[in-house]
């Protein structure tokens, strides 16, 4: 059942699921039910969101600050949740450009929020699926934007859970990008609280939203051919903390964060 935008309201969706969850305005009682119905499995999952947000932001400023990366695509953007990504790194590198994807068209029509760049910078949304990446790196929204022959930072959070083949698609996003290029990303795993996360991940895909848990292993073999940045695959709340941040217990988190250079 879809409406005039194309958009689905009898079902889940996973980036609706996520913006009721932090708090957000953008979402649909059957979004609620799962959202709700998940949070009763693992009642740390609104905590856990909450820090995957900030741990791309501490994705992004390394990656602008310490990488020196001054073009970006985020992949499976979600609704827009502040600060985004352009808002992080334009702070470091003011003329930083970003591309964002996503393929649920709700977070298209909140797209204006994405677009709010610095006057030297530049942002684009494109409406798209990862799981074909010739429409991502084959549109003209990313060609204009993006010089492929320099380093380019793919950020993927909290997305690649809901990719069964997430190593098929990381290694064809990876092949079209120049050495120096970075991927960040952030994905799910039971290896933590193996109980209740295994239970919410049966949740929501019993709801028609596959869940895909992934070990700290399999996490890693995604960024075979690639050079791991330290601190390696480590659970998201020990990624680069910032200095003299309380320390977050593991058991606050379900997911993985890593980043690969291409070389
Ligand atoms: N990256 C954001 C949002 C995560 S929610 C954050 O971490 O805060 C996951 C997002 O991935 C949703 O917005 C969903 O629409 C998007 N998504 C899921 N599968 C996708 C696919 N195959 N291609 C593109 N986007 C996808």
């Amino acid at each position: 059942m879809r409406n005039a935008a194309g958009i689905d309201t009898s079902e889940p969706h996973s980036a609706r699921v996520y913006d009721y969850i932090l708090g957000g305005k953008t979402h649909f009682p059957a979004d609620r039910e799962a959202a709700d119905d998940l949070r009763a499995a693992w009642p740390k999952l609104p905590t856990s969101m909450r820090i995957n947000r900030a741990t791309m932001h501490r994705m992004g400023r390394w990656l602008a600050a310490e990488e020196g990366i001054t073009q970006f695509l985020d992949i499976g953007t979600g609704i827009p949740t502040e600060p985004n990504l352009h808002q992080i790194v334009q702070e470091i590198t003011p003329a930083s450009r970003v591309v964002y994807v996503d393929n649920d068209p709700l977070v298209l029509t909140h797209a204006r929020a994405l677009l709010a760049s610095t006057p030297e910078g530049r942002t684009r949304y494109l409406e798209a699926d990862l799981r074909e990446p010739g429409g991502v790196f084959g549109s003209p929204e990313l060609l204009e934007t993006l010089d492929l022959s320099r380093p380019v930072g793919v950020t993927v959070i909290a997305m690649l859970q809901f990719v069964e083949d997430a190593a098929g698609l990381v290694r064809e996003l990876t092949a079209s990008l120049a050495p120096g290029s970075c991927l960040a990303l952030t994905t799910a795993t039971g290896d933590i609280t193996p109980d209740e996360v295994t239970e919410m991940a049966q949740r929501y895909t019993d709801r028609g939203v596959p869940m895909y848990l992934r070990t700290r292993d399999e996490v890693v073999a995604l960024f075979d051919g690639m050079e791991l940045v330290e601190p390696g695959v480590v659970p998201m709340n020990r990624w680069r903390p910032d200095p003299g941040a309380p320390p977050v217990p593991d058991t606050d988190v379900n997911m993985y964060a890593g980043v690969g250079r291409v070389v």
